[in-house]
């Protein structure tokens, strides 16, 4: 399916731009600590893309990086602070794109299929009655596998 979804940070002026066009391999709620504390959200959405099919299209060097662990490597812009995306290294062939992050019309290509890492879930976050899987840590299925 060929999808072309943009996204970028907050900055008003001179944004990072990026943008995807294949359908995501997945899209999945993630609340590992990593991701919260980053962003800090009591949840994270996150679209798992083909390395291939992404490209930053502007500000590429505006983006800075942090690693939240020495095999994940999280890019944030350094003006707005916006985390956008990361790259981990169980996952050579994708990256990690936070959902939010896109336009909000948007066509993501895919719906969260699970719930990961519930086991580090912010005690004030009750997840919803949404029938989709929960799982502990990482879910394996599909290509990614157990980034730890
Ligand atoms: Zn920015
Ligand atoms: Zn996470």
């Amino acid at each position: 399916m060929a999808i072309l979804a943009k996204g970028g940070c907050r900055c008003d002026v001179n944004p990072v731009r990026y943008e995807y066009n294949a359908t995501p391999a997945e899209v999945h709620y993630c609340l590992c600590t990593d991701c919260t504390d980053t962003c800090g959200g009591a949840l994270a959405l996150i679209a798992v893309v083909e390395r291939s099919a992404f490209r930053i299209t502007a500000g590429e060097e505006k983006v800075r990086n942090y690693d939240t662990k020495p095999t994940c490597h999280r890019r944030f812009c350094k003006d707005c602070g916006c985390h956008m995306f990361l790259y981990v290294d169980a996952f050579p062939d994708h990256l990690l794109i936070h959902v939010p992050t896109l336009d909000r019309d948007a066509e993501v290509g895919a719906e969260p299929d699970r719930w990961v890492f519930v086991n580090s879930k912010h005690p004030m976050l009750t997840i919803p009655e949404d029938g989709l899987p929960r799982h502990p840590g990482w879910a394996a299925s599909g290509e990614p596998v157990q980034a730890e």
